[in-house]
Formats: structure tokens, C-alpha cells, sequence
């Protein structure tokens, strides 16, 4: 293959902060063809093209890129990605470097230096920003067409569309490196993003400018847009939540520990991020605005809304008494009653701090019990090697495709075929696995999205028994929402071991592993043990959190608050003439609009249901404390809001609605 490099230099007419900047003057030229000619000194560089939106060719932007000896393209508004595809194509790439129109002081020689590295070390991805080390407005990505068109197929979710090499950067599947500056430049900004930012670097360019790369502006003293204005601009629009996300993201991989707790699947941009205070079902954000949470009241874990008096006063009262000694603490030997006496079938139980730890626990005794390593999986069972084996592949390239959106990165490869994916309600197929005489365990939720078909957990649990096999529920979210206790006794379906977690302790971190005598005494053949499995907090929390269910019955309220709001959804999107597919445990509703661009409209109603004081999301877990006018106050904002999304016809017209970018999706669950 003849090798062409083909800079594409990303531009577009509109942009909320400020519009037509890219033809905005900057000296006695425009910033484009200020990025056009810094880009064209590059030796490297076969041909430069602009690629627009196709309704942004027109006008001064046309006249004035028809004056260099760049092409001007037009392709997709939104999906920046197959605008990169078909301008790489159109102009025969064999290399694409990327460049963005309002980085007017792009580097020619740092370009040149991404470009040899990729060419000659035969990578399919370098850049200079991951991480960055180069002032902000000097990124170049360069990578090769095949890889573009692979991380295509690898897109997970919408942004990967707009931001065109997110796949290429975080898949893990790529060949890729990174240019590093000797000295960490990646506090200064010398991009465009408001217009005082061009006022500012116009002013403060040195003469010559066109002439000088990175090093040699530095050397002038020139500094680029200073963080006074910076944050002039930016701290009028953001909230205390999102800039201390902007921190976290910094400070912390991935800005927060929970996955399903980052900003960026709910609201990019706006979503408050973190609380102050947390009563009941109402949130304070950082700036003091309260906000009714009809979203995932913590993941699940507050069934009896945030704050329940009588678990916090047990909990004062242990933290008074002290909260850990070198004796133990009684309350975990009462918790493991109490938990036996309502699951009669299970005898002993073990106690962890995480949903996850206690998934290990149970698998792990498992293998020991049955001296056998494989472990048939349905739904989610954390983020432990032994679980996210199940998404490696014999060919490394399809590593993920099982349960999409969990990527088995650093899980040693040794573990291959060590856990199995089956489908719910698929018993034909569980059979088959369990028929090879391989398996430890079968480790599933009893019911997650859709509920089992008649006679197919008894099945299982014949079938564990016939070959042997440790039948594992995994009650980590189902549990004590239905029932007093697993959802399994509302099916009358008994496994060999059970865990659960989130609801248990209502905020304090406690989670149980419970089970038949003979698999439970397994796990003293191992080796499992824990430091703060033994503080005292999360027993008494739990064992507080027992008798306050006990005494609201707090199951039912959960089923009729989850169920009425499967009621208002069905209602109020019927009368915008939408199709919702409704989802899910009666207290655990999840929600999707039968439309392509779903993710977008997602957003979007969750900005305005933010706006009028509702944390959402596109699930629900139902508390004890979502009272029957707080519902009352949700329909009626929520019917004010979906009222107009009848009208709306395309994703174009939901996406101009949009404060900030649409939201990303998490992992897909298998069910
Ligand atoms: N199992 C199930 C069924 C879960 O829903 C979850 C959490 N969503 C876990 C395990 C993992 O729990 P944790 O996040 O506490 O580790």
C-alpha cells in the first residue's frame, strides 16, 4: 500500500460558546487559515482537507478555505466520526492526522514527530494528548484508516461518534503511543474556546508567530489564554459539583469509584455530581440546590431513604461504644442469625464490605467445594478478575463482546474460559455447559429485567443438583425489594449459596454471603479474610436496617411505590404518543423510548427533569420514602416535560435542545 497522510482539520460554523470562531480574525488573517498554514509547513503531510458540516459550506468559511490550498469536505454534523471516514476515503488516506479548527497554534513539528512515530514504530494510533504533557490547542492524533474504520465497529455509545477516536484511545485493542513533552506544559491553554480567549492570544502573540513552533513561543514569553480568564468564563457557567468533577477527573481514574455514579452517563456538563446533604428521598448538591431523587437512590442502597433515623442512631450509638477492637464484634454473629432464620434452607453466612467481595467469596468457595474451575455467569456480578474473565476471547480482538461495556484489561489471560456466559431462561443451553462436568458453580440473578419463565429456576436448581454443580444466587440488588429477604422465596427456589448487598445496611457498607452448611464450611480450606470485614458499623447498620423493613414492611412499599411508577411512565409517554419499553422488578423499573436516538433523548430528560428539581436517570429503585405526593410532584413534572418530546421528530432537533453533550452508556447487562 502507497502511504498518503491526509491531515483533516475539524471544523464547524456553529459552536454554543462561541459561534464562527474558526472565521474569526486573528492578526491580519482567520484563525483557519491560521491552523491551515501552521498545518501545510508540515513535511509529512501529503494533503491538508477541512472537514465540515455539510450545511457549513458556504459563505465566508467556503471563500476563505478555497483561498489556501486546502479541500474543503463536507460530511455529518454529528457524527464526526464518519465525516473522518469519508474524507479519509474521499482523499485516499492511507494516514489520517487529526487536527481541530480552533488550535490555531498547531505545531507543524510535533505533527511531524506524531507522524514518523506511527509510521516507522508501525503503530495505528499516536498522539500527543493521553496523557497530556503539550499545552491545550497543540493536539495531534494521528492513526491509520484501517484502525478508524475498526473503532467504528467498536463504538459503544454516542460520543464515540462525536469525539471521533475515543475507541482508538480507550479500547485497549490498538497498537498505540504517546509523545511526551520533557517538561509538563499541559497547564496552558492555547486554545479557542470563548472569544476572549482569541482576545487574548491575538493580544499577546508575539510578531512573527507564524514562524515560531511551541519551543519558540515559549522562549517569546508568550503564555497563551491565562487561567484569570479561563476561569472568568468558565466558573460563570459551571457549578461547584462540576468543577470539583473537572478536579476529580485529574486526580482520580476515572473521577469516581463507582462507575455508575460518574456525571457523565446522567448530564455532561451540568449534572450536579456531588451532594452536600442527603434526608429521605432529597439530595443537596454543592451550591445548595435540593433536588428529589427519582433516580437511583444511590444505586439501590437506601431503600429506606437516605438517612433512616432509627439505622443512624444505631449506628451513632456503635460509634460511640468504638468501632473496631482486636475482639470482634457480636452483632455480625447476631446479623448471621437473623439472616439463617429467613432463609431457612441456608445455615452459616460470611460477611464483606462490597457487592463484589462477597461474588468472590461465594465462587471461591465453590471451586473449593467442588474441587472444579469454571463458573457459569448470568448478570453481573462485579469488577473481580474471576467474573471479568468471562469477557476474554481467544482472539484478543473480540475481548468485551459478551458482556459489552466491561473491558477484561489487565485480567490475566490464564483465566480464559474460566467463566461462562449463559442466557436467562436459556436452560437448553445451561445444560449443555453443566452436561460437561467442568463447572464449580452456577452463579446468576434470580431475576433481573424480565422475570423467569414458568418452571426455568426450578430447572436450574435440578439440574446444579443432578450434576453436582453449587447453585449461587446473586441478590446483591433483588434482595429484601420484593421480599423479606431473597427473591428467590418468592419463587420457592432455594440455591446452595446467596449473597447480598446494597439494601442490607441502607447506606453503611455491608454485604452477606449465606449458605447450606456443607459448601459454607469449604471456605475454610482457603484462605478468606479480611481487616474491615470486621468493623462494627456494617452488622449493626444491617441488623438496624432488618427491623426497620421488618416493622414498615418495607418490601411492599417498595413493589407499589416501583409499580406506580411504572404506571406514570406507561401513562404520560402514551400520551405524548411514545412507545416505552418498560422493564424490570416492580421496585426496580428501568425505562427506554423506542427510538434510535434514545440515548440523546435520555439526556434530555434528564436536563429537564434536573431543571425542575428531579435527579433521574433511565432507572428507578424505589424507597420507602417516596411518598405518594413526592410521586405526585414527579408525574406532574415529568408530563410536563415529556408533553414536548412529542413534537420533537429528529435527533438533530433533541440534540439543539441539549445544554452539554449527550450522556454515555454504561455496560450492557446480561440478561
Ligand atoms: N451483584 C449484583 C447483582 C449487583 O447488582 C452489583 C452492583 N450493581 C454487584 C454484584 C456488585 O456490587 P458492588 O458494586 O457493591 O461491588
Amino acid at each position: 500500500m502507497t502511504e498518503k497522510v491526509v491531515c483533516i482539520i475539524q471544523a464547524r460554523l456553529g459552536s454554543r460558546r462561541f459561534p464562527e470562531k474558526v472565521i474569526s480574525n486573528l492578526g491580519n488573517t482567520t484563525v483557519i487559515e491560521t491552523v491551515i498554514s501552521r498545518v501545510m509547513r508540515a513535511s509529512s503531510v501529503d494533503h491538508v482537507v477541512v472537514a465540515v458540516p455539510v450545511d457549513d459550506i458556504r459563505g465566508l468559511l467556503q471563500q476563505t478555505v478555497l483561498k489556501t490550498k486546502a479541500s474543503l469536505f463536507g460530511g455529518s454534523e454529528l457524527d464526526v466520526q464518519h465525516r473522518f471516514i469519508e474524507a479519509a476515503q474521499a482523499f485516499g488516506a492511507s494516514h489520517i492526522v487529526r487536527i481541530t479548527a480552533d488550535c490555531p497554534l498547531v505545531d507543524w513539528k510535533l505533527l511531524d514527530q506524531v507522524v514518523a512515530t506511527l509510521i516507522d514504530g508501525e503503530f495505528e494510533y499516536v498522539s500527543n494528548i493521553s496523557p497530556p504533557s503539550f499545552p491545550d490547542g497543540l493536539d495531534v492524533e494521528a492513526f491509520t484508516l484501517p484502525a478508524l474504520l475498526e473503532a467504528r465497529d467498536l463504538a459503544l455509545d454516542p460520543r464515540d461518534f462525536e469525539h471521533v477516536t475515543v475507541s482508538l484511545r480507550e479500547s485497549g485493542r490498538f497498537k498505540t503511543a504517546n509523545i511526551s513533552s520533557e517538561t509538563d506544559l499541559s497547564p496552558l491553554r492555547w486554545t479557542i474556546d470563548y472569544e476572549s480567549d482569541l482576545d487574548e492570544i491575538s493580544s499577546t502573540l508575539p510578531e512573527g508567530f507564524m514562524e515560531m513552533n511551541h519551543g519558540d513561543l515559549i522562549r517569546e514569553g508568550f503564555q497563551g489564554v491565562t487561567v484569570s480568564a479561563r476561569e472568568r468564563n468558565e466558573g460563570s457557567l459551571m457549578s461547584q459539583g462540576q468543577k470539583t468533577w473537572s478536579r476529580a477527573k485529574e486526580l482520580i481514574p476515572g473521577g469516581s469509584m463507582l462507575l455508575s455514579k460518574n456525571p457523565e452517563m446522567f448530564l455532561p456538563e451540568f449534572w450536579p455530581s456531588y451532594y452536600s446533604k442527603a434526608k429521605g428521598i432529597d439530595v443537596w448538591d454543592l451550591d445548595g440546590n435540593q433536588f428529589a431523587d427519582f433516580a437511583t437512590m444511590s444505586v439501590g442502597a437506601c431503600s429506606l431513604g437516605y438517612g433512616s433515623e432509627s439505622v443512624d442512631l444505631a449506628v451513632k450509638k456503635a460509634v460511640d461504644d468504638g468501632v473496631m477492637s482486636s475482639l470482634n464484634s457480636p452483632a455480625e454473629v447476631q446479623l448471621a442469625e437473623k439472616l439463617i432464620q429467613l432463609h431457612p434452607w441456608a445455615d452459616m453466612a460470611r460477611f464483606a464490605r462490597s457487592g463484589g467481595e462477597a461474588n468472590a467469596i461465594a465462587v471461591r468457595i465453590a471451586r473449593t467445594f467442588t474441587g472444579k474451575e469454571k463458573v457459569a455467569i448470568c448478570g453481573y456480578h462485579g469488577w473481580h478478575d474471576w467474573y471479568l474473565a468471562a469477557n476474554l476471547d481467544a482472539n484478543s480482538n473480540l475481548d468485551g463482546h459478551l458482556l459489552p461495556g466491561l473491558a477484561p484489561a489487565g485480567v490475566p489471560r490464564a483465566l480464559l474460559g474460566t467463566s461462562v456466559p449463559f442466557e436467562y431462561n436459556d436452560i437448553e443451553s445451561l445444560e449443555k455447559m453443566l452436561r460437561t462436568g467442568e463447572f464449580a458453580a452456577v452463579q446468576m440473578e434470580v431475576s433481573r429485567n424480565f422475570g423467569p419463565q414458568a418452571g426455568f429456576l426450578e430447572r436450574v436448581r435440578e439440574i446444579c443438583s443432578e450434576y453436582k454443580v453449587v447453585l449461587i444466587f446473586d441478590e446483591c440488588t433483588s434482595g429484601f425489594r420484593e421480599t423479606f429477604g431473597g427473591l428467590h422465596l418468592k419463587f420457592g427456589v432455594s440455591p446452595d449459596v446467596a449473597m447480598f448487598g446494597k439494601a442490607l445496611g441502607n447506606g453503611y457498607a455491608i454485604t452477606a454471603v449465606v449458605g447450606r452448611e456443607a459448601v459454607m464450611q469449604a471456605a475454610q480450606e482457603s484462605f478468606i479474610s479480611s481487616t474491615f470485614w470486621t468493623e462494627r458499623l456494617g452488622p449493626v447498620a444491617a441488623l438496624a436496617t432488618l427491623e426497620e423493613m421488618e416493622r414498615q414492611r418495607s418490601w411492599e412499599t417498595l413493589t407499589s411505590v416501583g409499580y406506580k411508577v411504572k404506571e406514570i411512565w406507561r401513562q404520560v409517554f402514551s400520551e405524548a404518543g411514545l412507545d416505552a419499553r418498560i422493564g424490570g422488578l416492580d421496585a426496580l423499573p428501568t425505562l427506554a423510548l423506542d427510538v434510535p436516538w434514545w440515548p440523546v433523548l435520555r439526556t434530555l430528560l434528564i436536563q429537564e427533569m434536573l431543571e425542575r428539581g428531579f435527579l433521574t436517570t433511565s432507572g428507578f429503585y424505589a424507597s420507602t420514602a417516596h411518598t405518594l405526593s413526592k410521586l405526585e410532584a414527579y408525574e406532574g413534572a415529568l408530563r410536563d416535560v415529556v408533553g414536548n418530546f412529542g413534537q420533537l421528530s429528529t435527533e438533530e432537533e433533541a440534540l439543539s435542545l441539549l445544554r452539554g453533550r449527550p450522556a454515555r452508556l454504561g455496560f450492557k447487562r446480561l440478561n
